[in-house]
């Protein structure tokens, strides 16, 4: 199977995150035919394994995410969607025929040095994040893994263009709530209601304090169901807060626990906080962005991209062991992505193989 035909399989077959059961079957399937070894993680995701030379405890991780979006597909290709409601949006389906393409490369030769693992890995798209799952597996344990690699389509950059940046990439994302509940009542008898409005109002002042040039805070829904004389028992209001540094993070965790404690201590409210943590800062190791820019200024185009506030689970990998995550063009002809129309150039998939191929013999 060539990783062009792997690829539309996949796309023409989307699942939702934590539910790639047949594309999992589908992964195995085709890497056993090549003879490569695979086994299960996390439920819906496949870590293939092959063997090179020399100490096979030394590893090199590449990873490639395998779930779609809840998008009805729009781009009338012949091997769009056969679900409706279900779309490979966000080209996952490029990325898992890259590391399928790979894999057949790397097994064909076994010339590399230590083992390859091949992860395909379910639920990029949904908190808590399928890198999260796969982690806490232990998949390689008793190895010394000396790079985790992994790439994403873009289709600001052209077919051809790798797109890199050092250290901190892309951003963490946690999502806020806050539930104010004070004494509602009428608006005029201020004596004896706990306003909830005006401490929640408090709150999102304070609050909007902490972005600074590398956290961005914001709160994006407020509902105080009350009247021009109705002060409302409580107010809920949500937001994100994202960040490029991990201590700035935990920070303003506690900084936004006490923010709601001086404001309920002010105006006799009380709030609950509930902070969802999303994905962590993906942060790329230098020395190994600096292994990737060579070779793509050797033998591609290799193009810098500054920090980005969307966030990636694999943030978790780059917590753990050193890691770099890059961008592959597509061309702007493919669109946007999260989007009904997106269609990214099928040429790339060629150069995500010779890129991510490369990259590992490499590291
Ligand atoms: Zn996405
Ligand atoms: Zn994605």
């Amino acid at each position: 199977m060539t990783p062009i035909e792997f690829r539309r399989h996949i796309h023409a077959n989307p699942e939702l995150s934590f539910e790639e059961y047949n594309t999992a079957t589908f992964i195995e399937n085709s890497l056993a035919q090549c003879g490569i070894e695979t086994y299960r993680i996390a439920g819906t995701g496949v870590i293939a394994k092959i063997e090179g030379l020399g100490d096979t405890k030394r590893a090199v991780v590449l990873r490639a995410d395998i779930d779609a979006l809840p998008i009805v597909e729009a781009t009338a290709l012949e091997y769009a969607s056969k679900k409706h409601g279900v779309m490979h949006a966000c080209g996952h389906d490029m990325h898992a025929a890259i590391l399928f393409g790979t894999l057949q490369r790397l097994a064909e030769k076994r010339d590399f040095n230590g083992t390859i693992f091949g992860v395909f890995q379910p639920g990029e798209e949904l908190v808590p994040g399928g890198a999260s799952k796969v982690l806490a597996e232990g998949p390689f344990e008793g190895y010394d893994v000396v790079a985790v690699i992994a790439n994403h389509v873009d289709s600001t950059l052209e077919v051809g263009e790798i797109g890199l940046c050092n250290g901190a990439f892309m951003a963490s994302n946690d999502e806020l709530r806050f539930r104010v509940t004070g004494r509602g009542g009428h608006g005029a008898m201020r004596e004896k209601i706990d306003d909830s409005v005006a401490a929640a109002a408090n709150i999102v002042v304070k609050a909007n304090k902490l972005n600074d040039s590398k956290t961005v805070l914001s709160i994006g829904k407020i509902v105080a169901d009350g009247a021009t004389n109705i002060i409302p028992d409580s107010v809920y209001m949500e937001g994100t807060m994202r960040t490029f540094d991990g201590t700035r993070r935990e920070r303003v965790w506690s900084e936004l626990e006490s923010i709601v404690k001086d404001v309920d201590a002010n105006w006799g409210t009380k709030t609950e906080l509930i902070i969802s943590h999303g994905y962590p800062t993906v942060t790329n190791n230098i020395a190994l962005t600096q292994v990737a820019r060579v070779l793509a200024q050797e033998s591609f185009k290799a193009v810098e991209l500054s920090k980005r506030y969307t966030a990636e689970d694999f943030g978790f990998f780059t917590e753990v062991y050193p890691s770099v995550f890059y961008r592959l063009g597509v061309g702007s002809s493919s669109g946007a992505s999260h989007t009904d129309s997106f269609a990214p150039d099928e040429r790339a998939i060629d150069v995500g193989i010779d890129f991510m191929t490369a990259l590992t013999y490499r590291v």
